[in-house]
């Protein structure tokens, strides 16, 4: 691929402190991941920070920890990765989806009370692409109904409501390392919560159910590996302390986008402010405007990728997942406002040191690939 879709930025210092850790005694459970927690619990604003392998492992553990089991219905979007809903499957309880809001994209907070029945439990709330969800509307609604929050921060390391990180409006939120996240550990994931039960209970299913005053054999409960090597957390020590930096250079290519494409009339920009809040860039997506197909959209992913320019297809809705239609019955036309924007949209090439001669050559061929299948 001539210009990636995503690529990680690594830097010497940050090599330089993994081959440390690699030299010294612990690599596992040492000093780099207390830092690590400790540095993103300062980062975020949270009181408690749990590291694990990965997002999707945190968001199991931050479901586990809230108890939420076969006969709960959790409340979340169609319109994420498949694992922010694929979390409440793994402990038998039941994702309800509500549609999303057509600009936004995140879960549409006046539809959510629609959805509530006697069984629900919690919401999951997802930060799609960095754009924090509506949690003050969440927030509000889950007071009314005595519901739990998990929030799905994956693709949102940074972004804020005003001044409030998001992962910490609710009881527990997860972040996510994999390479193509704002900040990398190469696999990785973080727990953070206000509450000192659920970070306890997290750190132990991380760890083999084992409590941190137990010896090796000792497992007071049901637990996993969900451990984070040393390895990792150097890595994601050192990215964190980038993370400023990191965004800003992802909000700047954002607006070189959206400067060098407005005025497309095919197109639908991101926008690059949104009020109140701060936006992480996690990806840049378009949508093609209303009279195209999915068939023209496929067919021009399809194209710039035989150019060897990385473009995807950002997010196949969670409820026609092959798994989903088959467990629950869903069909096309279930959330039309999800599948219909999910339809038009289109991933192009985001990274940190993306150059002004790769954004021209994408938006050069993604152009004429446009009229090209009008
Ligand atoms: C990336 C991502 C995850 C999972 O993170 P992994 O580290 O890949 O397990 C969960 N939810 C969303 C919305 C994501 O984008």
């Amino acid at each position: 691929m001539k210009i990636p879709l995503s690529a990680s930025d690594i830097t010497e210092t940050e090599i330089a402190a993994v081959v440390e850790t690699l030299r010294s005694e612990r690599l596992s459970l040492g000093p780099k991941l207390l830092e690590f927690e400790r540095a993103f619990a300062e980062y975020t604003g949270a009181k408690h920070a749990v590291a694990t392998n990965s997002g999707t492992s945190a968001l199991h553990l931050a479901v586990r920890a809230l108890d939420l089991k076969a006969g709960d219905e959790v409340i979340t979007t169609p319109f994420s990765f498949v694992a922010s809903a694929n979390a409440i499957l793994y402990e038998s309880a039941t994702p309800v989806f509500v549609d999303v809001d057509a600009d936004t994209l995140n879960i549409d907070a006046s539809r959510i009370e629609a959805a509530i029945t006697r069984k629900t439990r919690a919401i999951i709330a997802v930060h799609v692409f960095g754009r924090a969800a509506p949690m003050r509307e969440i927030v509000e609604i889950a007071e009314k109904y005595d519901l739990k929050i998990i929030e799905d921060a994956a693709e949102a390391t940074g972004a804020r409501i005003e001044n409030k990180t998001v992962g910490t409006f609710g009881d527990a939120g997860i972040f996510a390392f994999y390479p193509n996240k704002q900040i990398t550990t190469g696999e990785g994931g973080m727990l953070v919560t206000d509450n000192e039960q659920i970070a306890a209970r997290a750190s132990r299913m991380r760890n083999q159910g084992r409590d941190q005053t137990q010896d090796w054999f000792e497992h007071t409960e049901l637990g996993f590996n969900y451990r984070l090597s040393e390895i990792n957390c150097a890595l994601g020590i050192e990215q964190l302390k980038r993370i400023e930096p990191i965004l800003a250079m992802r909000e700047s290519v954002a607006r070189k986008y959206n400067q060098r494409l407005r005025g497309n009339a095919n197109l639908i920009l991101p926008e690059i402010e949104a009020a109140n809040q701060h936006i992480s860039w996690f990806v840049y997506v378009v949508r093609l405007s209303e009279n195209f197909t999915r068939a023209q959209r496929d067919s021009i992913v399809k194209q710039m990728n035989e150019h060897e320019i990385g473009c995807g297809r950002y997010f196949a809705p969670i409820h026609l997942q092959p798994f989903y239609r088959e467990k629950f019955g869903y069909i096309t036309g279930d959330f039309p406002v999800a599948e219909f924007q999910a339809e038009r949209a289109i991933a192009l090439p985001f990274f940190n040191r993306i150059t002004a001669a790769q954004i021209e050559t994408v938006c050069e061929t993604f152009e004429r690939l446009i009229e090209a299948v009008r």
